[in-house]
């Protein structure tokens, strides 16, 4: 499906709102936002709808910390009035899923105004909620427009602008893995969406540290990179290239958290984090000769289907068993499968050395991270080596794609 979401980043956000409602004959609207984001551009954000004569419905989300939970959707709903509003998302990730989630199931549109460049999700169509303590995501809808206020983008939390860098850097190696995927195991790809995707991702790399800083220009690039990933990702119908052995590893370390009671992380954080991971793995796959791989996969043992599953149980806990069910073409693949699989790596290294030369060593990832003053190491966030080590060696099992981590277990390298 096409979409056609008009996206602006820039100066007058709230004027472009202004001119958007009145083409749109968008009268009524429900705005949501929490404390912080409120203060942010709620407040103005109302007041100026108000005062052009438009009916706001005010919906302010309270608590210490907003989790996109089963309590948060009551909130809304409870504070929700009958009659048709399309709905204002003031905030970043959180706030905008909860909107897109329950805009969608009332059926009504959403629009979009972020609060701190800090994820690519924006203009996503799947809401991540976490849902009876598992975070699922669930199909909802994209915003109808976006207007992103650059003096608000700058003034975010150093912490939230410093998440989006670290979401963006993740697609060094999402889109690695991508490409790997497509050429392993013939997965979907689209050319014409990778490189789009790259273009922004260099475009906003250029200058980290002015990120860091919170210098408008950079802020702008960075802010453009992740809404074009978002539409990327749109356009495609998936998040595959925007979410590879990096975001599992992300995703690996956030469920951890959410079944030990813990608090989350910030998601671009953990994928910075774990980007210079993946990437360090790419560094040691440049390395590898033909001659090498084919020593090296004739030593390592085919996975064993009851070994593998007897992992997943351990690992996995409350969502092993869908987890196992997901996975059932890696799991049910016989030696003959997985012989053929190890002659397409074989026969394919060039084109994977060529993969792999297009993500940067991990010690320059981490040093762009660092440049914008960005998490650089798990254990900056609370996560421990053992945390690590489980996330590289089985986050591959949460979805059923060939990604590095696959790779790097072939070779014996994980
Ligand atoms: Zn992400």
């Amino acid at each position: 499906m096409r979409y056609d979401i008009p996206i602006y980043i820039g100066e007058d956000a709230l004027a472009r709102l202004l001119d958007y409602c009145a083409a749109q004959s968008i009268d009524a609207l429900t705005l949501v936002a929490d404390q912080n984001t409120y203060a942010a551009l709620g407040q103005v954000a109302e007041h100026t709808l108000r005062t052009h004569g438009y009916d706001v419905h005010r919906i302010l989300l309270y608590g210490e910390e907003i989790v996109a939970d089963e309590r948060a959707i009551v909130q809304l709903l409870e504070q929700m009035d009958t009659q048709e509003r399309v709905f204002l998302a003031v905030g970043a990730g959180t706030i905008t899923d909860l909107v897109r989630f329950v805009s969608h199931r009332a059926r009504l549109p959403f629009i979009s105004l972020p609060t701190a460049p800090s994820v690519d999700g924006y203009t996503s169509i799947g809401a991540p909620l976490v849902l009876d303590r598992v975070k699922r995501t669930l199909i909802a809808q994209p915003p109808r427009a976006v207007f992103a206020d650059l003096p608000t983008l700058c003034a975010a939390p150093h912490r939230l602008i410093a998440a989006g860098l670290g979401d963006i850097l993740g697609k060094f190696t999402s889109l690695a893995d991508w490409r790997l995927g497509h050429l392993i195991c013939n997965e979907e790809y689209d050319e014409a969406l990778a490189q789009r995707a790259r273009r922004a991702l260099d475009a906003c790399v250029q200058d980290v540290a002015a990120i860091g800083r919170a210098e408008p220009a950079a802020v702008r690039r960075l802010m453009e990179a992740l809404v074009e990933s978002g539409l990327c990702m749109l356009e495609f119908g998936k998040t595959t290239l925007a979410s590879g052995a990096e975001h599992h590893a992300s995703h690996f370390w956030e469920m951890k958290r959410l079944w030990e009671g813990r608090p989350s992380l910030l998601h671009g954080a953990k994928v910075g984090v774990a980007t210079v991971l993946v990437a360090s793995l790419y560094d040691q796959i440049k390395q590898l000769t033909r001659a090498q791989v084919a020593e090296r996969m004739a030593r390592v043992a085919m996975p064993e289907r009851a070994v593998e599953i007897q992992i997943i149980r351990q690992v996995y806990g409350p969502i092993a068993e869908a987890i196992i069910a997901e996975q059932s073409t890696f799991l049910d693949m016989d030696a003959t499968a997985y012989a053929a699989l190890q002659q397409r790596v074989l026969d394919n290294w060039d084109a994977v050395q060529e993969i792999a030369a297009t993500v940067p060593p991990a010690e320059q990832i981490e040093g762009m991270l660092a440049a914008a003053d960005a998490p650089t190491r798990p254990s900056m966030l609370g996560l421990s080596n053992q945390e690590v080590e489980l996330a590289m060696c089985c986050s591959h099992y949460l979805r059923n794609r060939f990604t590095v981590a696959r790779l790097a277990r072939m070779l014996g390298l994980l």
